[in-house]
């Protein structure tokens, strides 16, 4: 039974999540839209443990259709980073500004970037493309998550500022284009690069929070020195490029593993 405690308190720290805030924003959707959550993700994390082969990709489909369509589509609600400023702006602890405390801010102390692996509408997309492992070597292009960052801050404080009407309206469109424009970006570098996940690693705004906080991560790959016989297996699977052989948190990219654990699956000797 021991093997599944990952899944079994991630489903309690969710289910935490949702009660506590059920009761206190006295709102059942609350109760609703965590205990799916955190119940996807412990059945996708049980079944990796049962060795299933897409037990990540029915997780990362479960999650980011519903935010998706249910959340960003049929609820209106804008969930992208833009969607946050927003909340953040009117005053409003509510939707986007809970998500991103929740999966992006401070959820990543304990699971890393799960959400990066297991939740992501952008990579649910990204990871049917071709290149799931980089083909060519990383470029040093991260700086541009800070502008993408920055844009969206101005977009939604110029929103403000000018007082212009129908703001929840221009949010929504917000989300519908937006999301449109990183798939399109998406999918193009991934192509250009041979790297599935090139937007994450050169694009991406939310991994200004994401990278920082998951340096912390309670949940990690470690790798165990005595069993390791230097193969170098994993680090061939990996989509991100981490060295996962090296246990210091200073390991070469290790504020990007997204837990998909491919390097896991792949290791001969049980090392990971
Ligand atoms: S880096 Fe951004 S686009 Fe990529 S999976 Fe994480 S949140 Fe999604
Ligand atoms: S292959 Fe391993 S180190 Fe690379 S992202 Fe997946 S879990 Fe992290
Ligand atoms: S695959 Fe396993 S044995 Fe091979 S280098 Fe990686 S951790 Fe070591």
């Amino acid at each position: 039974m021991k093997k599944y405690a990952v899944p079994l308190i991630m489903l309690i720290v969710f289910e935490t999540v949702a009660v506590v805030l059920w009761q206190t924003k006295d709102n059942l959707f609350y109760l609703f839209n965590f205990s799916y959550i955190g119940i996807s993700i412990a059945a996708g994390v049980f079944l990796f443990i049962r060795k299933y082969k897409y037990a990540r990709r029915i997780v990362q489909l479960l999650v980011g259709l519903y935010m998706l369509l249910y959340l960003g589509l049929i609820r209106g609600e804008n969930m992208q980073i833009e969607g946050f400023w927003y909340y953040l702006f009117t005053g409003v602890f509510e939707a986007a500004t809970i998500h991103y405390a929740v999966a992006k801010i401070f959820g990543p102390l304990i699971f890393g970037r799960g959400w990066c692996g297991y939740a992501c509408w952008t990579a649910m997309v990204l990871d049917f493309l071709p290149y799931k492992v980089p083909q060519q070597p990383r470029r040093k292009l991260g700086w541009i998550r800070y502008i993408t960052f920055s844009l969206s801050f101005v977009f939604v404080t110029a929103l403000f500022l000018t007082r212009i009407g129908n703001i929840e309206r221009i949010m929504f469109w917000a989300f519908l284009i937006g999301n449109l424009l990183y798939y399109a970006v998406g999918i193009l570098l991934a192509f250009a690069f041979k790297d599935n996940r090139a937007f994450c690693k050169y694009i991406c705004p939310i991994t200004v929070f994401l990278k920082p906080m998951s340096y912390f991560s309670l949940f990690r790959v470690t790798c165990d020195k005595d069993k390791c016989i230097s193969c170098g297996k994993c680090r061939k699977v990996c989509p991100m490029q981490v060295d996962m052989t090296d246990n210091s948190r200073k390991r070469e990219n290790g504020t990007e593993c997204i837990l998909c654990m491919e390097c896991v699956r792949k290791c001969p000797k049980d090392a990971l």
